[in-house]
């Protein structure tokens, strides 16, 4: 990985620059950090020219590394107004590093239309879009991958209409290897970053590319046999294990049994419901359905653990794929939907519109609070989807998000942090994800720091998620986040490094072949500092303080079911984990 492509949407022009001798050992969400932090100015308006959207695969993006196929992207969110950094498994996060392109870095705006760009070895073309726009993503990528010579010579990026229409809900859509426009970079509203340049979409033919080599194969092929190792050797990420039989929703199950599952927007701690949308549901559901026992599949070239799963009709016919953990519960749990094909439903117009199915499903459940609909009425949640699709005024609302949502509303139980909606776990019930949700650079995120791991699943130990003594494990986990974040590594191979020393081991090791460094265990910390830095340094300047490091009110004096607690850390605890600015 040599090079930058800048790519201006003002002029339209493409060139190619060399990776500055600072930027030499960064990629993934380490770069794409450190070039909004340098280059974007704090205080500019996110949809404006001012801001830029960057695209980093990780240090071993393109190589025979499993579980390696990310691409991070980053940039000034219009959803929390602070630095962003989403991530996604997709075969273009692969063809992007066998350019030899380190980042793409998108600059400007369009004056009118939409484009697309086609990124070659020979460089960088435009072509008009508009013909693709206001269409659900699944009748425009096959026409897209057609008329690119199909889905085993090129990978599509692209925004739905919601990042069309500039929505702080929109995502950014890769395909998966099915060539399905189902895999997002989700979180942020980086689809409408997007769709404020003017940019549809970024097709990539890495034919005759130069491809990704070690700087010594030796050390190289030891970290990754060590981290093979471990993913097939731990019980959830091995084959047939947790993730590969039931996919990330096989959490929905385990999180509702401790109470955490945040449920008529974050009203309860636990769903009756929940058994009917768990990962084991979706699984029998479909061998009922379709006759066959299916495993799930792998997002991305290269994923050993293959964690995807695919819904089906009751005539067998595919629905949607992926039912995630986190969309199982946001269009299910937390709406009060206990039926399977209703969240199945919502999950694919969030997928045909372009849509981050959290900020979505945590949308609809304020909505539900405000009067919009009834919890549980998974018919109408739908009819509320195509609204935002329509782009009609109730759509626009929506498609801001939930904060956003609840203030037209009325609605003052808005479970956000910096304006995005929370995820999948109740922090009052956790409190070790609660205190992530609070001082992560991202909003209210849970992949900043899945201290999930420790306090619920007993991975790299097992800590009492009711104890608030929790700041040195959320610190801990944002670091090594970051650094995960930086390799190109799915994060779920987090739980099997965190148990497994020899797979950690081959994590740097990996690094230290592709890039001929030498780091170590403490270097982990280091680079994860480094990167936490950045985005703290940055979010300061876009005018954040402590004050925005706060869980919602509503949450420090109503009491949660089953366990009946609120949340009960005091801010001066939040404000000591990452401590002054340096
Ligand atoms: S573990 Fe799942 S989400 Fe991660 S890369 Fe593999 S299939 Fe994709």
């Amino acid at each position: 990985m040599e090079r930058i492509l800048r790519i201006n949407m003002t002029d339209r022009t493409a060139t190619f620059e060399d990776v500055p001798k600072k930027y030499k050992e960064r990629a993934g969400r380490w770069l794409t950090s450190s070039i909004v932090h340098d280059e974007v100015p704090a205080t500019c308006h996110p949809l404006g020219p001012n801001n830029k959207l960057v695209f980093s695969p990780g240090i071993v993006t393109g190589t025979s590394s499993p579980t390696s196929s990310r691409i991070s992207v980053g940039g000034k969110s219009p959803l929390t107004g602070g630095i962003k950094e989403a991530n996604a498994g997709t075969g273009w996060a692969r063809r992007l590093a066998n350019l030899g392109i380190r980042a793409i870095v998108v600059e400007g705006q369009a004056t009118e239309g939409f484009w697309l760009v086609k990124i070659t070895c020979e460089g960088a073309t435009f072509e008009p879009a508009d013909a693709w726009t206001g269409e659900k993503l699944s009748a425009v990528y096959p026409t897209v991958f057609d008329k690119h010579d199909g889905v085993e010579t090129v990978d599509i990026c692209s925004i739905g209409v919601a990042g069309e229409h500039k929505m702080p809900a929109a995502g950014i859509c890769f395909n998966d290897q099915n060539g399905r426009p189902s895999r997002y970079a989700g979180r942020g509203g980086l689809g409408a970053v997007m769709g404020s340049k003017g940019l549809k979409f970024i097709v990539i033919d890495s034919k005759g590319g130069p491809g990704v080599a070690p700087a010594n194969k030796d050390v190289f092929d030891g970290g990754r046999k060590k981290m093979a190792a471990a993913l097939t050797e731990h019980a959830i990420t091995k084959p047939e294990g947790a993730l590969n039989s039931y996919g990330t929703a096989v959490l929905v199950n385990i999180i509702n049994e401790v109470g955490g599952l945040p449920t008529n927007n974050f009203r309860y701690g636990r769903f009756d419901g929940a058994a009917k949308i768990a990962g084991e549901a979706i699984f029998e559901g479909n061998k009922e359905r379709t006759g066959s026992t299916l495993y799930n599949h792998a997002c991305s070239p290269g994923c050993i653990i293959r964690c995807s799963n695919t819904w089906h009709r009751e005539d067998g016919t595919e629905h949607t794929s992926c039912i995630e953990y986190e969309s199982a519960w946001a269009l299910g749990a937390n709406c009060g939907i206990d039926n399977l094909d209703h969240v199945a439903e919502l999950n694919q117009l969030c997928n045909e519109y372009g849509l981050d199915t959290i900020e979505i499903g945590g949308t609809i459940a304020v909505a539900m609070e405000g009067g919009v609909a009834e919890f549980g009425d998974g018919e109408r949640a739908i009819e509320l989807l195509h609204e935002i699709g329509q782009g009609t005024p109730l759509g626009r609302i929506l498609g801001a998000g939930a904060a956003v949502t609840g203030k037209t509303l009325g609605v003052h139980r808005v479970p956000h942090v910096k304006g995005q909606n929370m995820p999948a776990y109740e922090p009052r019930a956790i409190k070790g994800i609660g205190m992530t949700y609070a001082i992560s650079t991202m909003g209210a995120d849970h992949t900043s720091g899945y201290t999930i791991a420790p306090e619920i699943l007993g991975v790299s130990g097992k800590l009492d998620p009711l104890n608030p003594d929790k700041a040195e494990l959320t610190r801990n986990f944002q670091y090594a986040t970051a650094f995960i974040d930086t390799t190109g590594h799915c994060l779920f191979i987090a739980f099997a490094i965190l148990d497994i020393a020899s797979g950690f081991e081959g994590m740097i090791e990996e690094c230290n072949g592709m890039l001929g460094t030498s780091w170590t265990a403490d270097d982990v910390g280091r680079i994860g500092k480094e990167i936490l830095d950045m985005e703290l340094d940055f979010n300061r300047r876009a005018g954040f303080t402590p004050a925005d490091d706060r869980l919602p009110e509503f949450m420090t004096y109503e009491k949660l079911p089953p366990h009946d607690v609120t949340w009960d850390i005091p801010d001066s605890e939040l404000d000591k984990v990452f401590g002054s600015p340096s």
